[in-house]
């Protein structure tokens, strides 16, 4: 890493985590501003779906750099942050998906039949038709995740609430908050919902979609199996053409979504409440259609907003402004050990690698 020493990161969800993680790792000192509860944006809940399986390949080869760095994360932080009960895909996509990652080096992806489906998936209702394993995929327990890279920052993490971010001219960012006023050599803005406003600030639109989503838990009626791999499920097997879900760490919990979106009302700010009831209640008659292993009475439910890029439900983007970098995109937890590598490294002074200028469209559908 180059020589700038001092770097403001704004928002701690995982990519600003990530981010002051590996600035932290590089001997680079960081201040992180957080408005809220660290990890309480859209990067709350207990788990998420590590894949590889991505429409770019690049995304694809991305991944693989994060999986890899998952595991390292894992040996420093001492737990394990991705489960090794791999990531099941159903549909009439998967063989596509296979060819695809079979171009891709890193990746043991490969189709599975009803009995391995069955092993890989015990609570999933009986199912023949086209399924893949993506053995190094796996449930990232979330958040034991965030709670230990918080743990990392220990005094770097400022509880604020950032309101300007303004390049001095003089070489250092300047940072207001609710109680202060800073500068630092360099600023990331990963603040999820807020990194649009930040960045009006500084002059720049930026593409983002704002919509939000609900997520709903379930217990695993009885023991807990001995594996519980991730689920996508696109089949249209069990009534509904998008679904999602990922295990809690000691697979007793299943976090299971509905693929959709509910749009913002015309304030900008608010949703309606009957939509996302809508969403959770689809969901659950998923579950009772589609997971006969869960107790269909939901436990928990995760309510978030949700950042879109135009080019797809991939998306991600950074954008510098003098000595500010911004980053925005969709479906980031998986990819946040090597998303905050790459916004570490130009803040330390290094160069944004092309794929991740907004040009260069990467995670395009
Ligand atoms: C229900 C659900 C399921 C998902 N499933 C998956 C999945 O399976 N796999 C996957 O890879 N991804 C998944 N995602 C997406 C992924 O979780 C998000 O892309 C990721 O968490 C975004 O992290 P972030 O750090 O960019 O944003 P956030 O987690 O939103 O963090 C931004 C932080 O900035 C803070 N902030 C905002 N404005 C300011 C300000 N002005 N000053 C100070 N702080 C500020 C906020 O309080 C927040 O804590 C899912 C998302 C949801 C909601």
């Amino acid at each position: 890493m180059a020589t700038r020493t001092d770097v403001a990161v704004i928002g701690a969800g995982i990519v600003g985590l990530a981010t002051a993680y590996s600035l932290q790792r590089a001997g680079v000192s960081v201040t992180v501003y957080e408005a809220g509860e660290p990890g309480g944006g859209q990067s709350a809940g207990d788990s998420r779906i590590f894949r590889h399986a991505h429409a770019d390949p690049r995304l694809a080869r991305f991944a693989v750099r994060s999986r890899g760095l998952w595991r390292e994360w894992g040996d420093d932080l001492g737990a394990e942050l991705v489960s090794l009960d791999g990531a099941v895909a159903l549909g009439p996509g998967v063989d596509e998906k296979i060819d695809a990652l079979a171009e891709v080096d890193g990746v043991d992806a490969r189709r599975i039949d009803a009995a391995e489906l069955a092993e890989r998936l015990p609570i999933l209702a009986s199912h023949d038709g086209p399924a893949m394993l993506d053995a190094g995929g796996g449930s990232i327990h979330a958040s034991i995740v965030v709670e230990r890279l918080v743990s990392r920052l220990g005094d770097a993490l400022v509880r604020d609430h950032v309101l300007t971010v303004r390049p001095t001219g003089a070489g250092t960012v300047e940072i207001r908050t609710g109680t202060r006023r800073a500068e630092h050599a360099y600023a990331v803005v990963c603040a999820g919902r807020g990194t649009a406003s930040l960045a009006h600030g500084l002059g720049l639109s930026l593409p983002i979609r704002n919509a939000a989503h609900v997520r709903v838990s379930f217990d695993v009626a009885g023991a807990a199996p001995s594996s519980l791999a991730t689920l996508q499920d696109s089949s249209g097997a069990f009534g509904e053409a998008a679904v999602y879900a990922a295990a809690s760490v000691d697979r007793t919990r299943y976090g299971v979504g509905i693929a959709e979106e509910v749009p913002v009302n015309d304030d900008g700010r608010s949703v309606d409440p009957d939509a996302l009831q809508g969403l959770a209640e689809r969901t659950v008659a998923y579950v009772r259609r589609a997971l006969p292993g869960l107790d269909p009475a939901p436990v928990g439910h995760v309510h978030c907003w949700v950042t879109t890029l135009p080019w797809g439900d991939d998306g991600v983007a950074v954008w510098e402004h003098e000595n500010v970098a911004l980053v925005a995109g969709h479906n980031l937890f998986k990819q946040a050990p090597a998303l905050g590598g790459v916004l570490a490294e130009l803040a330390a002074g290094g160069a944004l690698p092309d794929e991740l200028r907004p040009s260069a469209r990467l995670g395009h559908a």
